[in-house]
């Protein structure tokens, strides 16, 4: 069953109340017109008959005979049902179908006789005393030739021409109850082409409100339903459309803020997170999954990222403070005030890795103290043998050219130490890339043990060659990958025993040329091995400087081999020996 809606009901009674009074309305007039109308169309034979009352009644008049003039009108009055009476000019009743004419009053001045002297015909209603109910009067002047005048008033009772009367209200009542009855069936189907489709539309708009918006509005019915509806239709689509950018949109901020390698956390006033990235997780530590709407603190532990956030909150100003270690990281928030539409200002955090920038520092500071401790060592020494020469020795024949010689020795060192830290700064800057040529590693390989074998020879050790035939060239700079070799075969010349063996190979493997310095000679511990590649990182600090080394060596061959594309590794047994291996990209 179709359940009409309140608006139906509304629409429905609205219409069917002006219905009702329209036809009330109508009904009253026409009752009221046709009362007069017929009204009027009895009076006029209620005059027809006292004419013809009086044309019967005339002789009789005109001869004074008042018994069978007074007959005649009785036969007349019973007939008709009505009352008449014969009164001359001067209002003296002359005969009464009811009453005595003598015992009768002057009725010259009776409403219904003035106006009939006056105009021919008179009427009007009263109340009848002797009948003792309402009546209607009626008279008739009759004038003879001679001018004499006579009335014929007739009175009728007005509850018998009422009754004439009512047969037309039942009918019209009737006829009204019809009207009525259609009209409300009119009404009912008005209202429901009316209601049903506002009632659908209203529907459709709650629905789409509540977020279903793939509901759409029926556009048809009348005009302005069916424009509603399209109206509501084309909300509804642009609607959809925006929530869709919006959507859109948001995805891809997400995309970007999940790609960014900064943390980014905001909150709305309240502190509640509405927005986080992978990396604020990563960064702060903490689970990113579901963590929308949720308080800064239940989320972010730490206290002093906390208490800053208060703080920009309070004062409105940015704040920039550096945590960690936070599970080995650095990490730099920068923590400002979000404004947002409408609301108390949120706050932004956006956090980032710093780590790399506190270990350069960290790196920077222990360079900076290490160059120093180089560089006292032999100036310290340098120093002291001056003094000693200063004091005396100078001229002594033994120990004079001894103290020079020494002297001399720590200013070898001072300067292989400059140098080396020169090559590396120029290896660090742009100015060290390397230049690009076509290079024989081959003939390079072979000329560089060429330069080393008396080194070798002086302690007695085998300085083998192994080169592959055919070995591709490599594209790089021939004095630096010169430099790299040199470096590792004066490592394995001096942490190798006399009589020790050294070898050099140079072979292919994949798309890289790997040249290989082996030898047998005192090896490195295991736990060092990790460091050896850092600049100044020496397993037997004295025993280098012995040596006349650096502790920079490995790390200007590890740099020479990163600016080539190419790396370097080493492996090694204390006792047995080490092998280092350098790759260089073929070409
Ligand atoms: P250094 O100038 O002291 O030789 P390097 O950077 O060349 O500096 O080497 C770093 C350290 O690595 C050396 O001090 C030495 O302890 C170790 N080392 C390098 N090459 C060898 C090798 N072939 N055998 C044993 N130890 C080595």
């Amino acid at each position: 069953m179709f359940r009409h809606s309140r608006f139906f009901w509304r629409l429905f009674l609205s219409y069917f109340v002006l219905a009702c009074a329209a036809a009330a309305g109508l009904g009253l007039f026409a009752a009221d017109r046709l009362h007069a109308t017929r009204f009027e169309s009895i009076q006029r034979a209620l005059y027809e008959e006292s004419r013809l009352v009086y044309e019967l009644i005339e002789e009789d008049l005109k001869a004074k005979r008042t018994g069978p003039m007074q007959q005649t009108l009785g036969r007349v009055a019973a007939a008709v049902g009505c009352r008449f009476t014969i009164v001359d000019n001067e209002g003296h009743v002359i005969a009464d179908t009811e009453a005595e004419p003598a015992t009768m009053d002057n009725h010259r001045l009776r409403p219904e006789i003035v106006q009939a002297a006056a105009q021919g015909e008179g009427a009007s209603t009263r109340w009848s005393h002797t009948l003792r109910e309402e009546v209607l009067c009626l008279a008739y002047r009759a004038q003879e030739p001679d001018g004499t005048i006579h009335f014929v008033r007739l009175a009728v009772p007005l509850a018998q021409v009422k009754k004439g009367l009512r047969v037309f209200d039942e009918s019209l009542l009737l006829g009204v109850a019809a009207v009525i009855l259609l009209s409300g069936a009119a009404c009912f189907l008005l209202a429901r082409r009316q209601a049903t489709p506002i009632a659908e539309l209203s529907s459709t708009a709650r629905a789409i409100a509540a977020g279903d918006l793939s509901r759409r509005a029926f556009a048809g019915g009348s005009v302005e339903a069916a424009a509603l509806g399209s109206a509501v239709n084309a909300m509804a689509e642009a609607i959809a459309e925006a929530k869709a950018e919006s959507a859109k949109a948001r995805e891809e901020l997400l995309a970007i803020l999940g790609s960014m390698t900064e943390g980014i956390i905001a909150t709305d006033g309240q502190r509640r997170i509405v927005l986080v990235n992978p990396a604020a997780a990563a960064l702060l530590d903490f689970s990113a999954a579901g963590i929308a709407g949720k308080a800064l603190w239940e989320v972010v532990r730490d206290e002093q990222v906390l208490q800053e956030a208060e703080q920009v909150a309070a004062s409105g100003q940015r704040r920039t403070l550096r945590c960690g270690p936070i599970r080995g990281r650095y990490v730099a928030v920068v923590i400002s005030p979000l404004a947002h539409a409408g609301g108390a200002p949120g706050l932004l955090l956006v956090a980032h890795d710093t780590t790399e920038a506190v270990e350069y520092q960290e790196l920077r500071k222990e360079f900076v103290a290490n160059v120093s401790h180089e560089l006292r060592t032999p100036l310290t020494f340098i120093k002291g043998f001056i003094e000693t020469l200063r004091d005396g020795a100078l001229s002594d024949p033994v120990k004079g050219p001894e103290y020079l010689a020494t002297i001399e020795k720590h200013v070898t060192q001072l300067t292989n130490l400059v140098n080396d830290l020169l090559e590396l700064s120029r290896l660090e800057s742009r100015a060290g890339i390397p230049r690009r040529h076509s290079v024989k590693l081959d003939e390079l390989v072979r000329k560089v043990v060429d330069l080393m074998q008396p080194a070798a020879q002086k302690k007695e050790q085998s300085l083998t060659v192994a080169v592959s035939p055919g070995l591709p060239a490599s594209s790089g700079d021939p004095d630096y990958l010169e430099r790299a070799i040199a470096n590792l075969l004066d490592n394995a010349i001096k942490y190798t025993p006399r009589c020790g063996a050294i070898n050099v190979s140079a072979k292919t493997n994949a798309a890289s040329v790997v040249i290989e310095v082996t030898d047998n000679g005192i090896g490195i511990p295991a736990h060092d091995l990790p460091r050896i590649f850092e600049r100044f990182y020496r397993v037997d600090k004295s025993r280098s400087r012995e040596m006349g080394g650096t502790g920079l060596g490995l790390a200007i061959v590890k740099h020479i081999a990163q600016a080539h594309g190419g790396s370097v590794e080493i492996s090694s047994e204390v006792g047995k020996g080490s092998t280092v291996r350098l790759s260089l990209p073929m070409g």
